[in-house]
C-alpha cells in the first residue's frame, strides 16, 4: 500500500511514499496529510471467517490485509502490548445498556482512555524503524490532558526516540497530570507551561516553524515526527477496533453478518471517526456514523449545514475537554476521498487564511451519505452519567454526549454502538458532580464513586497518587525551547 496527500504534491516531496515513511515523516506537502491509495474492501466473507479470532489475529490479518510495509514478526511485538490490558483476549469489551444500545469500552490500556488503542502499538512500530533505519527521532507533543499520557507510556525507555510534553500548568486533572509527572524513564521530557492550552499548543508550533530550533536538532541528528492523530500510523489501529465491535455483535447473537448498524463517535479530532469511515468504506454494515459534539460544535455545523467557521467561534471549556477542538485535523481526510485533492486544498487555505469555508449543497449530500451529527451541553451529559448510574452504569462525560445523538438521529430501528472513549475514572469530578457531589479532589472523587457505586478503581489510577513525582519543570513560555534542548 502506497500513501498519497491530501492537498496534492509540490515537486520536491515523493509522489508517493510506504506506510513506514509516512509513520516517520507525517508532514506531506502544502502542510496536508498522507492517506491510503485505495481502502481495501472487506466482504461478508472476510467477517464470516473472523467470527472465532480473537482481537491480536484480527488485528494482524488487517493490517496485512492493508499492505503495510513492516513485517509481520514486528507487528505481531507491537500487537502484543494489547496483553497489558485488563482482558488479553479482548481488550475492548462491548457492553449492553439498552435493549438496542451497546458501549464498546475502548479505554481498557495504561491510561484508561483510547487512546492507548492506537498509541501502544504505535509507540512500538516507530521506535522499531528508528533502530532498524539507525536514526533519532524526538516526538513533540501539547496536551490538554489525554494525548500526553498516552504518548509518554507507549514510548517510555523505547529505543532512539525521545519524548517532549508539554502541558498547561493547572489546566488538566490531577489524574491527567500526575500520569505525566511521575512517568520514569530518560527518553521523557515532561513540561508544564504558565498558561492554557491554546497558549501551549501555539508555543510548540511557534517552535516546530523555527529555524533556529531545527538547526539544534539537525546538530544532534534528530529528526522530527508526530504521534498525534495527523500520523496514519495511529489511525490504521482506530479501524480495527470499529469492525470488531460489529463482529462481537454477531458472534453474541444480536446481529447477523450484513446487518446495519448505527455507530456514535464522541469527537474531537475526528481520528476515532476517521477510522469508522474507513471501516464504512471497506464494507462494514454502516448505516450512519453518528458524530457527538460538545458546545464547541464546528463538527455539527461541518456536517449538518457545509460551514466550517471559526471566525465566529471562542472555545468554550467543558466538562468533556478531549473534545474541546476547533481544528478538527481529519476532517481534511474525509474532504480528500470525497471531493479529490484539488478541492481539499482549497477549502483548507481558505480555513488558514479566512477562518471559514462553505461545502457546495452537491458536496453536503455527499457528506451526509456518510455522516449525521449533534452535539451536548454540559448539562445534558450530566443528566445522562446521572440517569445510567441509577441504572448501575458510570460512564465518563465524553461518553455521554453520544446519547444526544442516539436520542434524536436514528431514524431506523438498528443497534447502535456507542465509543466510550475514556474511564470515568479520569474524570472523577465531573462524574461525582453529575452524581449530585461537589467534589474538587481527584482522590475524593474516585473514592466517593468507588464506595458509592461498587466500583473498583485500576491500580495504575490508584499508584499515580503514592509514585513519585519526576518532573517538576514549571515555565514561562519563553523558556521552553531552552529546556527542551536541554533534554537533549
Ligand atoms: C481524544 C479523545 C476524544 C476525541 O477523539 P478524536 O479521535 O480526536 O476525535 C474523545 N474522548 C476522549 C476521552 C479522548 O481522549
Amino acid at each position: 500500500m502506497q500513501f498519497i496527500e491530501t492537498r496534492g504534491n509540490d515537486g520536491i516531496k515523493p509522489n508517493e511514499v510506504s506506510f513506514s515513511e509516512a509513520i516517520l515523516s507525517p508532514s506531506a506537502s502544502f502542510g496536508g496529510l498522507y492517506v491510503p491509495k485505495y481502502i481495501p474492501l472487506l466482504g461478508h466473507s472476510y467477517l464470516e471467517g473472523h467470527l472465532f479470532s480473537d482481537y491480536k489475529s484480527l488485528a494482524l490479518d488487517y493490517l496485512q490485509w492493508f499492505e503495510i510495509d513492516i513485517e509481520p514478526e514486528v507487528l505481531e511485538v507491537a500487537l502484543s502490548r494489547y496483553d497489558g490490558f485488563d482482558d488479553s483476549s479482548n481488550p475492548v469489551p462491548l457492553v449492553k445498556i439498552e435493549e438496542d444500545c451497546y458501549v464498546v469500552e475502548l479505554y481498557h490500556g495504561p491510561t484508561r482512555a483510547f487512546k492507548d488503542m492506537a498509541l501502544q502499538p504505535f509507540g512500538y512500530i516507530l521506535s522499531t524503524l528508528a533502530q532498524q533505519k539507525k536514526e533519532n527521532y524526538l516526538i513533540m507533543a501539547a496536551t490538554s490532558g489525554d494525548t500526553g499520557p498516552a504518548t509518554l507510556e507507549t514510548f517510555k525507555n523505547q529505543p532512539n526516540v525521545k519524548v517532549a510534553c508539554l502541558y498547561p500548568d493547572g489546566g488538566t486533572s490531577d489524574v491527567q497530570r500526575l500520569q505525566m509527572v511521575t512517568e520514569d524513564a530518560d527518553n521523557l521530557k515532561v513540561i508544564g507551561v504558565k498558561g492554557n492550552f491554546d497558549d501551549t499548543q501555539n508555543t510548540l508550533k511557534t517552535l516546530l516553524a523555527s529555524e533556529d530550533f531545527k538547526a539544534e536538532l539537525q546538530a544532534r541528528n534528530i529528526k522530527l515526527s508526530a504521534a498525534n492523530s495527523v500520523n496514519f500510523g495511529r489511525i490504521i489501529f482506530q479501524i480495527i477496533y470499529h469492525i470488531h465491535a460489529y463482529i462481537e455483535l454477531v458472534r453474541e447473537g444480536q446481529i447477523v453478518i450484513g446487518e446495519k448498524v448505527y455507530l456514535i463517535v464522541p469527537s474531537g479530532n475526528f481520528g476515532n471517526a476517521l477510522g469508522a469511515y474507513y471501516a464504512k468504506k471497506a464494507g462494514l454494515p454502516i448505516e450512519k456514523i453518528l458524530i457527538a459534539s460538545n458546545v464547541n460544535n464546528v463538527l455539527t455545523d461541518w456536517i449538518l449545514r457545509g460551514v466550517y467557521d471559526l471566525t465566529t467561534r471562542e472555545l468554550v471549556q467543558t466538562e468533556s475537554p478531549a473534545m474541546d477542538i476547533l481544528k478538527s485535523s481529519n476532517v481534511e481526510r474525509i474532504m480528500f476521498d470525497k471531493f479529490g485533492a484539488e478541492r481539499t486544498k482549497v477549502l483548507m487555505e481558505s480555513l488558514e487564511n479566512e477562518g471559514k469555508y462553505f461545502l457546495s449543497d452537491k458536496e453536503l449530500t455527499m457528506l451526509q451519505e456518510d455522516f449525521d451529527a449533534s452535539y451536548a451541553d454540559d448539562q445534558f451529559c450530566e443528566m445522562v452519567i446521572s440517569q445510567y448510574a441509577k441504572k448501575g452504569y458510570i460512564m465518563d462525560p465524553h461518553t455521554a454526549t453520544c446519547f444526544q445523538a442516539y436520542q434524536t438521529l436514528r431514524d431506523k430501528p438498528l443497534k447502535t454502538i456507542v465509543c466510550s472513549t475514556a474511564e470515568w475514572t479520569k474524570f472523577s469530578p465531573s462524574v461525582a458532580k453529575a452524581l449530585g457531589e461537589n467534589i474538587t479532589q481527584d482522590s475524593e472523587a474516585l473514592h466517593f464513586i468507588s464506595q458509592k457505586y461498587n466500583l473498583t478503581v485500576p491500580s495504575a489510577i490508584e499508584w499515580l497518587f503514592k509514585k513519585p513525582i519526576k518532573h517538576t519543570v514549571v515555565v514561562e513560555k519563553e523558556k521552553i525551547k531552552e529546556e527542551i534542548v536541554k533534554f537533549l
